[in-house]
């Protein structure tokens, strides 16, 4: 008998109604002659207010304080949604990540799944009974609980559904699935019914809010099929899978914005082979992630290095940089905040040229400098000002032929 694993967001089970509407699409899937597993995230917005919780107690809470707090949040769910289940006449049991047999690193706060036992889920499926695990928790080898991450959830149930063979695994949230853009600032935005792995894990990343991303990492490593859809309305939501499964491939399949960037300018540093290693190490040593960087060179002598972060970090990334000017041995530093990245993603852009050509077209066309440029096989990202960066994703939307037609009536 296939296994399905179902998980539900904090909206998805942020009340009792919702609850209630949770074990009805479980019982629904369970009558179709499914072995069902379902992972669940805390409620709502409690995440949100344990953290608060601590810091009015703890201006820097200890990670395994913290870890053994935010692990309560999906234990109420677990617990709820299987009572849940008991009162349509089911068989259901609720489990924590340790009884799940979720083992993990001992990084507290983004724990990394090592192993899953999966003798405990599987015996209570042999019994007909649903599974209901709580979401983004482990336990050590030091048998210390922990968590996976903010949003790790989405991971708790990829893994399960890889440990488990599932069939596949639906990731219940609040909206209809994946769009071609944020359809709150780009209202021609329009859902997918299927993007790639690869497509996806650079969505995610580029802060397409809706899948954590070592979740789609970890379904591309073990291949299982994810589908994002609502458990709000009953549509078919977007299918994530391998590229060669997919029916189409547009050049471009989706544009993501981050509205939070800043460059920082290293001017005249010396020439020589460390000066990259020292000056990113440096960065690294602080915990600061750097995005794009440009080197230019001068001459022999010299060469200039500018970099992109978030902007949240930009300005400590100054500081660490200025405090170590007679060592690095730089002339200048200079930082601009307020800029955004703008970003295109579509695995057809590999076999296509020009992809990056039109790019720069459309937004020089609406009058937009670009600052910076990365790529990767699959994306090109642009670094413009903030205020520019909307007016820029919608044009490059358009451009690139993603715009929803309008149905007139
Ligand atoms: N409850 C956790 C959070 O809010 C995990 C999750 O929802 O995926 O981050
Ligand atoms: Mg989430």
């Amino acid at each position: 008998m296939s296994i399905v694993v179902q998980k539900f967001g904090g909206t998805s089970v942020g009340s009792i109604e919702r609850i209630q509407a949770v074990a009805e699409i479980i019982a629904r899937t369970y009558e179709q002659g499914k072995r069902c597993v379902a992972v669940v995230s805390a409620m709502g917005k409690s995440t949100d207010q344990l953290v608060g919780m601590a810091k009015e107690i703890h201006p820097h809470p200890s990670p395994r304080e913290m870890d053994m707090l935010l692990a309560t949040g999906e234990q109420v769910s677990i617990a709820l949604l299987t009572m849940a289940l008991h009162r349509k006449g089911l068989k259901a049991r609720s489990l924590t990540g340790w009884q799940a047999g979720i083992t993990t690193d001992c990084v507290h706060g983004r724990a990394m799944v090592h192993d899953v036992n999966t003798e405990t889920i599987t015996t209570a499926l042999d019994q007909g009974e649903i599974v209901v695990v709580a979401g983004f928790q482990g336990i050590s080898s030091q048998r210390e609980i922990t968590t996976l991450g903010r949003g790790g959830s989405d991971t708790t149930a990829v893994v399960l559904a890889a440990a488990l063979g599932a069939d596949y695994c639906e990731i219940y949230t609040d909206v209809e699935g994946v769009y071609t853009a944020d359809p709150r600032v780009i209202p021609a935005a329009q859902k997918m019914d299927e993007i790639s792995y690869q497509e996806m894990l650079e969505l995610a990343h580029l802060g397409a809010g809706v899948l954590h991303p070592r979740s789609v990492e970890a379904a591309l490593r073990n291949k299982v099929k994810l589908v994002v859809r609502s458990s709000f309305v009953n549509e078919s939501g977007t299918w994530i899978k391998g590229e060669n499964e997919m029916e189409t491939s547009h050049h471009v399949s989706g544009i993501a914005h981050d509205l939070q960037v800043a460059r920082i300018k290293v001017l005249g540093l010396p020439n020589h082979e460390e000066t990259l290693t020292r000056l990113f190490g440096l960065l690294a040593e602080a915990h600061i992630n750097v995005d794009i960087i440009v080197q230019s060179e001068h001459d022999h002598e010299r060469v200039d290095v500018a970099f992109s972060v978030n902007e949240e970090v930009g300005l400590e990334a100054r500081q660490v940089l200025e405090a170590a000017q007679s060592e690095l041995g730089f002339a200048k530093i200079l930082y601009e905040g307020g800029l955004a990245k703008v970003s295109a993603v579509g695995v057809g852009m590999m076999a296509r040229p020009g992809v990056a050509a039109k790019m720069f077209a459309t937004l020089s066309e609406a009058g937009i400098r670009v600052k910076m440029v990365s790529t990767s096989e699959i994306k090109i990202s642009c670094v413009v000002e903030r205020e520019q960066a909307l007016e820029g994703a919608r044009r490059l939307h358009s451009a690139f032929g993603l715009d929803r037609i309008e149905v007139k009536v």
